[in-house]
Parts: C-alpha cells; sequence; structure tokens
C-alpha cells in the first residue's frame, strides 16, 4: 500500500489516501471530493471541478494521470 494526500492529487487539504495502484488513490480522491462538495465545502470545489473534466476528456488529461502515475511509483510502500 501506498499513500497520497488530497493536496498531492491536486485538493486543498492533506487527507490521506491508500491503495495499492494510482487509480485507487485516484478514484478515491474522487469519491473525497464528491463527498465534501456535497456537504457544501467550498474550498474543493475547483479541484471536484478539474476532476469532472479529467473524466469527460481523458486524452486531454493524460499528462495529469501520467504524473500521478509517477508521483506513485516513487512513493515508498507503507
Ligand atoms: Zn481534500
Amino acid at each position: 500500500m501506498k499513500t497520497m494526500t488530497c493536496r498531492q492529487l491536486g485538493g486543498p487539504c492533506d487527507l490521506a489516501h491508500h491503495g495499492e495502484s494510482a487509480d485507487d488513490v485516484i478514484n478515491a480522491q474522487d469519491q473525497h471530493l464528491k463527498q465534501v462538495v456535497k456537504e457544501g465545502d467550498e474550498a474543493h470545489r475547483e479541484a471536484r471541478q478539474e476532476m469532472k473534466f479529467r473524466w469527460l476528456h481523458p486524452k486531454k488529461s493524460l499528462g495529469w494521470y501520467n504524473d500521478m502515475k509517477l508521483t506513485f511509483a516513487d512513493l515508498p510502500s507503507d
């Protein structure tokens, strides 16, 4: 397992996500963004919009995914 924070994934807080792959932590971040924005958190709204854009435009967002995968690969295991 490795850990990436909301902030490392483009969000505004230090909540830690744990996963076996970059996709795991990206999905966890997506759920986190949906949840807190639904609860009225304004600080996460922009990150939520960016994440939505990435799902809608995966080709334009490949650079971001590759960055996240590289960051994840470089992390030490928990
Ligand atoms: Zn957050």
